[in-house]
Protein backbone atom coordinates (compact mmCIF):
# COMPACT_ATOMS: atom_id res chain seq x y z
CA UNK A 1 0.00 0.00 0.00
CA UNK A 2 1.20 3.31 -0.94
CA UNK A 3 1.99 5.83 2.20
CA UNK A 4 1.53 9.71 1.19
CA UNK A 5 2.47 12.16 2.68
CA UNK A 6 -0.17 14.26 4.20
CA UNK A 7 1.39 17.40 2.70
CA UNK A 8 1.46 16.11 -0.45
CA UNK A 9 -2.09 16.72 -0.21
CA UNK A 10 -2.62 19.11 2.29
CA UNK A 11 0.34 21.50 2.01
CA UNK A 12 -0.84 24.17 1.21
CA UNK A 13 -4.03 25.40 0.11
CA UNK A 14 -2.36 26.29 -3.54
CA UNK A 15 -0.97 22.58 -3.93
CA UNK A 16 -4.66 21.44 -3.13
CA UNK A 17 -6.44 24.06 -5.66
CA UNK A 18 -3.81 22.97 -8.51
CA UNK A 19 -4.44 19.21 -7.29
CA UNK A 20 -8.27 19.30 -7.84
CA UNK A 21 -8.40 21.88 -10.91
CA UNK A 22 -6.70 19.20 -12.58
CA UNK A 23 -9.77 16.84 -12.17
CA UNK A 24 -12.02 16.50 -14.18
CA UNK A 25 -16.05 16.77 -13.47
CA UNK A 26 -18.17 14.23 -14.20
CA UNK A 27 -21.14 14.40 -17.10
CA UNK A 28 -23.52 13.40 -14.50
CA UNK A 29 -25.82 12.67 -17.18
CA UNK A 30 -23.63 10.59 -19.69
CA UNK A 31 -23.09 7.39 -17.53
CA UNK A 32 -19.60 6.69 -15.22
CA UNK A 33 -16.37 7.43 -16.26
CA UNK A 34 -14.87 5.24 -13.82
CA UNK A 35 -13.85 1.17 -14.36
CA UNK A 36 -15.81 0.30 -11.58
CA UNK A 37 -12.96 -2.46 -11.09
CA UNK A 38 -12.17 -4.03 -7.41
CA UNK A 39 -8.70 -3.58 -8.09
CA UNK A 40 -8.45 -0.14 -8.78
CA UNK A 41 -5.39 1.73 -10.74
CA UNK A 42 -8.17 1.78 -14.13
CA UNK A 43 -8.03 4.89 -15.87
CA UNK A 44 -10.35 7.05 -13.80
CA UNK A 45 -12.84 6.74 -10.67
CA UNK A 46 -16.01 8.30 -10.53
CA UNK A 47 -16.75 10.27 -7.17
CA UNK A 48 -20.31 11.67 -6.05
CA UNK A 49 -19.55 14.67 -3.89
CA UNK A 50 -21.79 17.37 -2.60
CA UNK A 51 -21.38 20.79 -4.43
CA UNK A 52 -23.24 23.26 -2.21
CA UNK A 53 -22.13 22.22 1.52
CA UNK A 54 -19.25 24.74 2.48
CA UNK A 55 -16.71 22.37 4.22
CA UNK A 56 -17.50 19.69 3.09
CA UNK A 57 -17.97 19.60 -0.75
CA UNK A 58 -18.00 22.77 -2.73
CA UNK A 59 -18.05 23.43 -5.95
CA UNK A 60 -15.38 26.03 -6.25
CA UNK A 61 -14.03 27.10 -10.05
CA UNK A 62 -14.59 23.47 -11.79
CA UNK A 63 -13.58 21.16 -8.84
CA UNK A 64 -15.07 20.40 -5.81
CA UNK A 65 -13.23 20.96 -2.24
CA UNK A 66 -13.79 20.38 1.29
CA UNK A 67 -13.15 17.27 3.85
CA UNK A 68 -15.67 14.77 2.26
CA UNK A 69 -13.59 15.90 -1.49
CA UNK A 70 -10.71 15.66 0.84
CA UNK A 71 -11.20 12.02 2.27
CA UNK A 72 -12.12 10.87 -1.27
CA UNK A 73 -9.12 12.13 -2.92
CA UNK A 74 -7.18 10.08 0.07
CA UNK A 75 -8.68 7.29 -0.52
CA UNK A 76 -8.77 6.97 -4.26
CA UNK A 77 -5.16 7.37 -3.44
CA UNK A 78 -5.21 4.03 -1.69
CA UNK A 79 -7.22 2.82 -4.61
CA UNK A 80 -4.52 3.66 -6.91
CA UNK A 81 -5.44 6.89 -8.60
CA UNK A 82 -4.20 9.76 -8.94
CA UNK A 83 -6.01 13.24 -8.21
CA UNK A 84 -5.96 13.67 -11.99
CA UNK A 85 -7.76 10.19 -12.50
CA UNK A 86 -11.08 11.66 -9.98
CA UNK A 87 -13.74 12.30 -12.11
CA UNK A 88 -16.20 14.29 -10.08
CA UNK A 89 -19.84 14.26 -9.99
CA UNK A 90 -22.27 16.46 -8.17
CA UNK A 91 -24.32 13.73 -5.78
CA UNK A 92 -28.05 15.46 -4.21
CA UNK A 93 -29.37 13.68 -1.33
CA UNK A 94 -32.23 12.63 -2.64
CA UNK A 95 -30.09 10.80 -5.89
CA UNK A 96 -26.99 9.03 -3.74
CA UNK A 97 -28.20 5.61 -3.94
CA UNK A 98 -29.70 5.57 -7.73
CA UNK A 99 -26.12 6.90 -8.51
CA UNK A 100 -24.67 3.66 -7.60
CA UNK A 101 -27.24 1.63 -8.42
CA UNK A 102 -27.12 2.57 -11.48
CA UNK A 103 -23.14 3.28 -12.34
CA UNK A 104 -23.20 6.80 -12.57
CA UNK A 105 -20.52 6.89 -9.88
CA UNK A 106 -18.33 4.48 -8.40
CA UNK A 107 -18.39 5.95 -4.75
CA UNK A 108 -20.13 8.26 -2.63
CA UNK A 109 -18.49 10.74 -0.06
CA UNK A 110 -21.08 13.10 0.26
CA UNK A 111 -22.39 13.18 4.55
CA UNK A 112 -24.13 9.60 3.63
CA UNK A 113 -24.81 8.20 6.98
CA UNK A 114 -25.48 4.78 6.85
CA UNK A 115 -28.93 3.27 7.55
CA UNK A 116 -30.39 0.08 7.57
CA UNK A 117 -32.89 0.76 4.67
CA UNK A 118 -29.90 2.44 2.43
CA UNK A 119 -27.88 -0.84 3.02
CA UNK A 120 -30.71 -2.73 1.83
CA UNK A 121 -29.86 -1.39 -1.85
CA UNK A 122 -26.07 0.17 -1.58
CA UNK A 123 -22.67 -1.36 0.40
CA UNK A 124 -21.09 0.86 2.86
CA UNK A 125 -17.31 1.28 3.93
CA UNK A 126 -16.61 3.12 6.72
CA UNK A 127 -17.76 5.34 9.15
CA UNK A 128 -14.91 7.87 8.35
CA UNK A 129 -16.64 10.52 10.54
CA UNK A 130 -19.38 10.65 13.05
CA UNK A 131 -21.30 13.74 12.96
CA UNK A 132 -24.74 14.70 14.90
CA UNK A 133 -27.64 16.58 14.06
CA UNK A 134 -28.66 20.08 15.02
CA UNK A 135 -30.89 23.19 13.89
CA UNK A 136 -29.91 26.66 12.19
CA UNK A 137 -32.06 29.23 12.39
CA UNK A 138 -31.55 33.31 11.48
CA UNK A 139 -29.28 35.25 14.02
CA UNK A 140 -31.97 36.89 15.53
CA UNK A 141 -34.29 33.87 16.46
CA UNK A 142 -34.04 32.82 20.24
CA UNK A 143 -37.19 30.86 20.40
CA UNK A 144 -35.96 27.77 19.24
CA UNK A 145 -33.33 25.84 21.35
CA UNK A 146 -34.19 22.34 20.33
CA UNK A 147 -36.07 19.90 18.06
CA UNK A 148 -39.27 20.11 20.80
CA UNK A 149 -39.19 24.05 19.83
CA UNK A 150 -39.83 23.42 15.82
CA UNK A 151 -43.74 22.16 17.27
CA UNK A 152 -46.26 24.22 14.33
CA UNK A 153 -42.86 25.54 12.39
CA UNK A 154 -42.12 25.28 8.98
CA UNK A 155 -38.74 23.02 8.62
CA UNK A 156 -36.42 22.68 6.22
CA UNK A 157 -34.50 19.54 5.06
CA UNK A 158 -33.33 18.38 1.60
CA UNK A 159 -35.25 15.90 0.03
CA UNK A 160 -33.47 11.69 0.29
CA UNK A 161 -31.84 12.99 3.70
CA UNK A 162 -32.67 11.33 7.40
CA UNK A 163 -32.90 14.95 8.99
CA UNK A 164 -36.23 16.32 8.74
CA UNK A 165 -37.77 12.47 9.27
CA UNK A 166 -35.42 11.82 12.32
CA UNK A 167 -37.39 15.03 13.67
CA UNK A 168 -40.83 14.51 12.72
CA UNK A 169 -41.15 10.74 12.08
CA UNK A 170 -38.85 9.26 15.06
CA UNK A 171 -39.14 12.26 17.86
CA UNK A 172 -42.87 12.73 16.54
CA UNK A 173 -42.58 16.29 16.91
CA UNK A 174 -45.25 18.23 14.90
CA UNK A 175 -43.52 20.60 12.38
CA UNK A 176 -44.59 21.45 9.16
CA UNK A 177 -42.03 19.91 6.64
CA UNK A 178 -40.92 21.72 3.45
CA UNK A 179 -38.03 19.41 1.50
CA UNK A 180 -35.91 21.36 -0.83
CA UNK A 181 -33.04 19.77 -3.71
CA UNK A 182 -30.12 20.69 -1.23
CA UNK A 183 -29.27 22.29 2.06
CA UNK A 184 -28.65 25.49 -0.07
CA UNK A 185 -32.20 26.04 -0.83
CA UNK A 186 -33.31 25.68 2.43
CA UNK A 187 -30.79 28.24 3.41
CA UNK A 188 -32.57 30.72 0.64
CA UNK A 189 -35.71 29.94 2.20
CA UNK A 190 -34.12 30.62 5.37
CA UNK A 191 -33.12 34.02 4.56
CA UNK A 192 -36.69 35.14 2.81
CA UNK A 193 -38.77 33.89 5.74
CA UNK A 194 -40.48 31.21 3.84
CA UNK A 195 -39.37 28.17 6.30
CA UNK A 196 -38.66 28.94 10.04
CA UNK A 197 -35.57 26.19 10.36
CA UNK A 198 -33.41 24.42 8.85
CA UNK A 199 -31.71 20.85 10.28
CA UNK A 200 -29.62 18.43 9.04
CA UNK A 201 -25.93 17.55 10.48
CA UNK A 202 -23.90 20.09 12.30
CA UNK A 203 -20.92 19.66 10.24
CA UNK A 204 -23.01 21.21 7.06
CA UNK A 205 -24.70 23.83 9.54
CA UNK A 206 -21.18 24.82 10.73
CA UNK A 207 -19.93 25.21 7.36
CA UNK A 208 -23.61 27.34 6.29
CA UNK A 209 -22.90 29.56 9.41
CA UNK A 210 -19.95 30.06 8.84
CA UNK A 211 -20.33 31.17 5.67
CA UNK A 212 -22.04 34.19 6.69
CA UNK A 213 -21.02 35.64 9.91
CA UNK A 214 -23.99 37.11 12.04
CA UNK A 215 -26.90 36.01 9.82
CA UNK A 216 -27.15 32.55 10.95
CA UNK A 217 -27.21 30.82 14.42
CA UNK A 218 -26.37 26.96 14.90
CA UNK A 219 -28.88 25.92 17.71
CA UNK A 220 -26.22 24.22 19.14
CA UNK A 221 -28.07 21.67 20.49
CA UNK A 222 -27.09 18.38 18.92
CA UNK A 223 -28.82 14.82 19.04
CA UNK A 224 -28.65 11.70 17.30
CA UNK A 225 -25.75 10.21 15.23
CA UNK A 226 -25.19 10.66 11.60
CA UNK A 227 -22.31 7.48 10.67
CA UNK A 228 -20.90 8.95 7.71
CA UNK A 229 -20.33 5.60 5.51
CA UNK A 230 -18.85 5.89 1.92
CA UNK A 231 -20.95 4.69 -0.36
CA UNK A 232 -20.32 1.69 -2.93
CA UNK A 233 -22.35 -0.22 -4.96
CA UNK A 234 -24.04 -3.29 -4.02
CA UNK A 235 -21.72 -6.69 -3.91
CA UNK A 236 -18.44 -4.58 -3.25
CA UNK A 237 -17.06 -6.55 -0.32
CA UNK A 238 -13.59 -6.45 -1.37
CA UNK A 239 -13.60 -3.01 -1.88
CA UNK A 240 -15.58 -1.89 1.12
CA UNK A 241 -12.04 -3.52 2.84
CA UNK A 242 -10.06 -1.84 0.99
CA UNK A 243 -11.67 1.44 2.17
CA UNK A 244 -12.00 0.72 5.83
CA UNK A 245 -7.93 0.03 5.56
CA UNK A 246 -7.54 3.27 3.79
CA UNK A 247 -10.13 5.10 6.57
CA UNK A 248 -8.05 3.59 9.25
CA UNK A 249 -4.61 4.91 7.91
CA UNK A 250 -6.32 8.53 7.50
CA UNK A 251 -7.10 8.85 10.68
CA UNK A 252 -3.44 7.30 11.94
CA UNK A 253 -1.68 9.62 9.46
CA UNK A 254 -3.32 12.24 10.87
CA UNK A 255 -4.41 13.36 7.51
CA UNK A 256 -8.40 13.03 8.83
CA UNK A 257 -7.62 15.53 11.71
CA UNK A 258 -5.77 17.87 9.42
CA UNK A 259 -8.48 17.75 6.48
CA UNK A 260 -11.25 18.55 9.47
CA UNK A 261 -8.66 21.33 10.38
CA UNK A 262 -8.53 23.02 7.21
CA UNK A 263 -12.43 22.87 6.87
CA UNK A 264 -13.87 24.05 10.20
CA UNK A 265 -10.43 25.79 12.09
CA UNK A 266 -11.48 28.96 11.41
CA UNK A 267 -15.22 27.94 12.19
CA UNK A 268 -16.76 27.53 15.88
CA UNK A 269 -17.66 23.93 15.26
CA UNK A 270 -16.27 21.22 17.31
CA UNK A 271 -15.43 18.79 15.37
CA UNK A 272 -15.00 15.33 16.47
CA UNK A 273 -10.92 14.64 16.43
CA UNK A 274 -11.02 10.21 17.38
CA UNK A 275 -11.32 7.91 14.48
CA UNK A 276 -14.44 6.26 14.43
CA UNK A 277 -14.57 2.70 14.33
CA UNK A 278 -15.58 1.23 10.76
CA UNK A 279 -18.46 -1.98 10.93
CA UNK A 280 -17.39 -4.92 9.24
CA UNK A 281 -18.00 -5.33 5.19
CA UNK A 282 -21.18 -7.02 4.85
N1 LIG B 1 -26.27 12.77 6.81
C1 LIG B 1 -27.67 12.90 6.57
C2 LIG B 1 -28.16 11.94 5.51
O1 LIG B 1 -27.38 11.27 4.87
C3 LIG B 1 -28.06 14.32 6.18
C4 LIG B 1 -27.11 15.02 5.27
C5 LIG B 1 -27.37 14.84 3.80
O2 LIG B 1 -28.53 14.84 3.38
O3 LIG B 1 -26.40 14.71 3.05
O4 LIG B 1 -29.35 11.79 5.36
Amino acid sequence: MRVRRISTILGGTAALAFALTACGTADVGGGSGGDGGGEGGGDTITIGVKYDQPGLGLLEGDAPVGFDVDVATYIAGELGYEPDQIEWAEAASANRESFLQQGTVDMVVATYSITDERREVVDFAGPYYVAQQDILVSADNEDIQGPEDLEGRVLCSASGSRSAHNIVDDMGIDAELREAGNYSECLSLLGNGAVDAVTTDNTILAGFAAQDPGTYRVVNNPFGEERYGVGLPAGSTERCEEVNAAIAQMWEEGYATEALENAFGETDFAYEESAPEVDACQ
